[in-house]
């Protein structure tokens, strides 16, 4: 390669590091803990301040976000995805033995007879395709399904959300929140704050990819932090820098003081215990635009993100993101 055009292309490697998007994933082991009041409350917090943002709900299973922004209502697009297949079962010439035989071949009981037919449970599929191979030639064919949707808007704040739904029955939930994460990566943007996926499998996994920083929200309950410490491993084990956030801190103070303590310098601030928060939210009506102790909170919670995102770009040497 010549000099000219090797300077050429490091340029364009050092412009994309530059203008890359700092991504924040919001998560927690267990679900109800309050990732959505934080990835909301931060999401406006950011608008605020003048900052390209974007939402991403990448709970598919019970997508929220757009409900704790105050507007659940009015999707500008929504896109189907198929991203798995299901079997389409072909009786003709099928005896009875059969198709008990093939029956017996699935593992999660999602094939069943009905008379002499052999029909399917597709609520207890997994779309693993297994009958596929191991029932007789013709009889069973694996048809890709639609399995949920993506659906966008530019919210009243002016900044966009993209939202992932899937459809009950289907599998493939990893597979759907990369779709989402591909959708929001083509947006103009300098922030993506992520609302992952409550626990420790394929969605959430699927939110960490590619992420510079993870917010872990979590109760002083013991299920609370049993379920902290198992989606913490997943966060070490990407080797992903996080920050810590106890809600409902009041609700046991002694098991608040032992998480606080464990995450040590992680520990990113507190948000209490409030039943007001639940009928802000039934009203549609965002935390940070209330008068409660949580907003406050959450806004000492923002401030500290801030700076970290500003030593984090900073190493990326983008000085003065904010
Ligand atoms: S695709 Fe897998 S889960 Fe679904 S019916 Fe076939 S064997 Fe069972």
């Amino acid at each position: 390669m010549s000099g000219w055009l090797y300077l050429l292309v490091s340029l364009f490697f050092v412009e994309k590091l530059l203008n890359s998007m700092f991504k924040i994933a919001i998560a927690s082991g267990k679900g109800g803990v309050g990732k959505s009041m934080i990835s909301s409350s931060l999401l406006i917090l950011f608008s605020k301040d003048k900052k390209k943002v974007i939402g991403v709900d990448c709970d598919v299973d019970a997508p929220n976000l757009a409900v704790w922004l105050g507007e659940p209502e009015k999707w500008e697009k929504i896109e189907k995805i198929s991203v798995s297949e299901k079997p389409a079962i072909n009786n003709k010439n099928l005896t009875k033995e059969q198709a008990e035989e093939c029956a017996k071949k699935c593992r999660f009981r999602a094939l069943e007879l009905k008379g002499e037919k052999l029909v399917l449970n597709r609520f207890l599929c997994e779309g693993c395709g297994a009958c596929e191979v191991f029932c007789p030639d013709g009889v069973i064919k694996m048809r890709t399904v639609e399995s949920g949707e993506i659906k966008t808007k530019i919210t009243d704040y002016g900044f966009p959300i993209v939202s992932g739904q899937l459809y009950p029955g289907e599998s493939g939930s990893g597979k759907v929140v990369a779709e989402v994460k591909k959708r929001a990566e083509n947006l103009d943007g300098e922030i993506m704050v992520i609302d992952s996926a409550p626990g420790t499998s394929c969605p959430v996994t699927a939110s960490f990819q590619g992420v510079d920083f993870v917010l872990l929200v979590t109760e002083p309950t013991l299920s609370g932090f049993s379920d902290f410490e198992r989606v913490l491993e997943i966060v070490d084990y990407f080797k992903i820098s996080w920050g810590l956030v106890i809600n409902k801190y009041e609700i046991n103070q002694d098991l608040a003081k032992e998480i606080r303590r464990k995450s040590g310098k992680r520990f990113f601030g507190k948000v209490s215990y409030d039943k007001n928060i639940f009928t802000s939210v039934s009203n549609l009506r965002p935390i940070v635009k209330t008068n409660l102790k949580a907003k406050k909170e959450i806004e000492i919670i923002y401030k500290k993100l801030v700076k970290k995102i500003y030593y984090g770009q900073a190493n990326k040497k983008k000085k003065g993101f904010f």
